[in-house]
């Protein structure tokens, strides 16, 4: 364990993270950014951007970028402002008194690895999976988590939303623009959705249902041919040929260290309040582990700047816990 303590450690390395260790770098507090490491392919440093294929909504790229590359100039960008970057996971966290203790490998060591005076929580959060076999492979070829992000792609395709709540109606109601026909398959017969989202993409002609239905099998070599659906009453199976799934499942926001020393949501986000502010002066929250209503690369970049000047500013004028 390192003696000094941080002015900032930044937990996570995603477009908030990283904007945040840009930020706070060239503001001379010496950032350390803990920023994961690669567990599989949709649990690795620099968030959901390593999932995704093209980017063609994030400001400044004309012609679009690929994700990973994104994340990849994110990252030069923050160590040429020599932002310290470590590659390990946080197993645990230690809120109660400033500094705060930051601990990577065993959680259960009696110092932590780091101390900080102001911590920038980055974790994000994470589109829940359907938990299929070729699921994984075909995320990005074919199989998406964002119909904002990559709707563009599926002009004239035939595809699927997986889910019956807001997020798929929503989804799917979007996805209609672009795609030759949409199918909302939900596992019952009841959607989970508001009624006024229900019956807009009920009144859609190029949206149906399969109700009472859950995919069972994603086919396809390099990209997505279609879809095994079992009847959740009967049993039986029927084949779907679409070339995308949208899966409108849920999100979870990463707070698992947090939980019981910083306050949630009902819906188990961060609350911020003042900006980036949480509950606990000198802890703040950027990006999609505090955000469940927009979810895009520039909001949490935007978010994750704002956390680095809070915590610049609270620290410069005395990090009074009374005026937080
Ligand atoms: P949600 O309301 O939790 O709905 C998730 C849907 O996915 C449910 O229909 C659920 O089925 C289904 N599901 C969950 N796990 C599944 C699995 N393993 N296999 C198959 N289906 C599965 O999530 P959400 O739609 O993302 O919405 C989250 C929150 O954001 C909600 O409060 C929502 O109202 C809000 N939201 C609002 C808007 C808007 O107003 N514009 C847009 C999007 C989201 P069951 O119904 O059977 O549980």
């Amino acid at each position: 364990m390192s003696d000094n303590v941080r002015d900032v450690v930044i937990i996570g390395s995603g477009p908030a993270g990283l904007t945040a260790a840009i930020y706070t770098a060239r503001a001379q507090m010496d950032p350390l950014m803990i920023e994961g490491e690669l567990v599989s392919n949709t649990d690795q440093p620099g968030g959901q951007l390593m999932l995704t294929t093209e980017v063609e909504n994030y400001p400044g790229f004309v012609d679009g970028i690929m994700g990973p590359d994104l994340m990849a100039a994110f990252r030069a960008q923050a160590e040429r402002f020599e932002a310290e970057i470590v590659t390990r996971r946080v197993t645990r966290v230690d809120l109660s008194s400033r500094p705060f203790g930051v601990w990577v490998d065993d959680p259960n060591a009696p110092e932590p690895s780091y101390r900080a005076d102001s911590i920038i929580i980055a974790t994000g959060a994470r589109a829940l999976m359907l938990g299929l076999e070729h699921e994984q492979r075909l995320l990005g070829h074919g199989v998406s988590t964002c119909a904002t992000c990559d709707a563009f792609f599926f002009r004239g395709h035939d595809i699927a939303v997986i889910g019956g709540g807001d997020s798929a109606m929503e989804e799917a109601t979007f996805l209609s623009r672009f795609a030759d026909s949409v199918t909302i398959v939900h596992r019952r017969s009841e959607l989970r959705a508001s009624r006024i989202m229900q019956q807009r993409a009920m009144d859609d002609p190029k949206i149906r249902f399969e109700l009472d239905k859950v995919v069972t099998d994603v086919h396809g070599t390099d990209r997505l041919e279609g879809l095994t659906l079992t009847d959740t009453n009967t049993g039986a199976t029927s084949e779907l040929a679409v070339t995308g799934m949208f899966v409108a499942i849920g999100h979870r926001p990463t707070t698992e260290l947090f939980e019981g020393q910083i306050e949630l949501e009902d819906n188990g986000y961060i609350r911020v309040h003042a900006g980036s502010r949480t509950s606990v002066p000198g802890v703040f929250a950027a990006g999609d582990v505090q955000d469940h209503v927009y979810r895009q690369a520039i909001t949490a970049a935007g978010s994750g700047c704002m956390a680095a000047l809070d915590a610049e500013r609270w620290l410069a004028s005395g990090a009074d816990e009374d005026n937080w």
